[in-house]
């Protein structure tokens, strides 16, 4: 597989070879690491809806063989020469990213997600040492630059801390950016991965929190995650007084109409899309025009900023609610997670791959 000088090592995977194949195991290469190298043994993978769309080639721009994965938690194994901030035996975290071009305005503003030379993705990206793409977390191990390795607090749950290095930074990042806080009214429309998490840290940075959801059984959920209101957004009654919210966080993954959401953001106010379903989100003018409202998006977060939200959350003692499941339950869980029926991540021990 590996077509360039750099030596590599065969690692256990589990992954797809075509977007309509279900996941299977795959043998992938690992690079050996460079003097600015960590090298992380997996204990857990979060699943994210990302992996899904990726999976199936949702976005169109999937290489196969995919091997999905972004919310890891490992062991530090090996560390490069030159590694400063890290040694063997530390607890860890990768997410979304593995690299960037660490050089341009945005990366030097901490802002890699938006590096103008096209940040390097855990998974589904051109890996810059190898002539393949990248691979993701559904695998026993993984080498990474020591500058997108997260420390992860020791209070924290390894397990129940994964998520966090998706659903957690590409939440967290969006409510500090909207300055979400004390005496703010905010929303977040559906209750998945990124959904439970916006809403523990939004009640934890101390904001109003009306949480939207199409499904009547996770009412009760969301009042213990933290929302103080929950609006059943399949009751026409129950959306037609708009709560006039200053910020709103859209983390929905399927079609769904965007203007009954705007209509619940007050004058001046915002509703920014996390949730990336395939198909585009047609908007009316007139649910943005009268209330001079603002319709933004927003991606994870940076290094700098998900090491903030990690000690956040062991300040404040967050995790996700996790189900763990094996790998070899991979695809179930794919359909599970289309239901809606997650409560609220899964979460890969990887053990089972290891032992497979
Ligand atoms: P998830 O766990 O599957 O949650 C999605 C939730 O959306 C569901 O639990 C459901 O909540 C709601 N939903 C589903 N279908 C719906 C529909 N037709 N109408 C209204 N609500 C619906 O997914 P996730 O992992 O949280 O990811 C959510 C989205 O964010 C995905 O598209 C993912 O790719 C994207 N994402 C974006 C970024 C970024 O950087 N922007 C990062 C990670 C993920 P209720 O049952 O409460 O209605
Ligand atoms: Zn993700």
């Amino acid at each position: 597989m590996n077509m360039s000088e750099t030596l590599t090592t065969a690692a256990k995977a589990f992954g797809t070879r075509e977007a309509s194949a279900p996941l299977q195991p795959l043998t992938i290469e690992r690079r050996t690491p460079t003097p600015r190298d960590v090298e992380i043994d997996i204990l857990y993978c979060g699943v994210c809806h990302s992996d899904l769309h990726t999976a199936r080639n949702e976005w169109h721009g999937t290489v196969y063989p995919c091997v999905p994965g972004h919310e890891i938690i490992g062991r530090v194994i090996s560390v490069g020469a030159h590694v400063d901030k890290f040694k063997v035996g530390d607890m860890v975290g990768v997410g979304c990213m593995v690299d960037s071009c660490q050089d341009c305005e945005h990366c030097k503003q901490g802002l890699e997600q938006y590096c103008e030379a096209g940040n390097i993705q855990t998974y589904n990206s051109p890996d810059k040492h190898l002539s393949i793409q990248t691979f993701g977390g559904y695998s026993e191990r993984v080498v990474v630059d020591e500058n997108f390795v997260l420390r992860i607090p020791e209070n924290l749950d390894p397990a129940a801390a994964a998520p966090l290095l998706c659903a957690g930074i590409t939440t967290y990042s969006p409510l500090r950016h909207w300055k979400v806080g004390p005496g703010k009214k905010i929303g977040v429309v559906g209750i998945g991965g990124l959904g439970h998490m916006a809403i523990k840290l939004a009640h934890a940075m101390g904001a109003h929190v009306t949480v939207f959801t199409t499904s009547e059984r996770k009412k009760a959920d969301a009042l213990r995650l933290g929302a103080d209101e929950v609006v059943l957004s399949t009751d026409i009654e129950q959306m037609k007084l708009s709560r006039k919210l200053d910020f709103v966080l859209d983390a929905v993954s399927a079609d769904h109409d965007i203007n009954a959401y705007l209509h619940h953001v007050k004058t001046d106010g915002t509703l920014a899309l996390v949730g990336a379903p395939e198909k585009p989100l047609p908007v009316a003018a007139f649910s943005l025009i009268p209330g001079r409202k603002n319709f933004a998006g927003s991606m994870i977060g940076g290094i700098a900023e998900t090491q903030e939200m990690l000690d956040f959350c062991g300040e404040h003692q967050i995790t996700s609610d996790v189900e763990i499941i094996n790998i070899q339950e991979i695809n179930q869980a794919y359909e599970r997670m289309l239901k809606g029926d997650v409560k609220y991540r899964f979460v890969i021990d990887m053990m089972s791959l290891k032992d497979a």
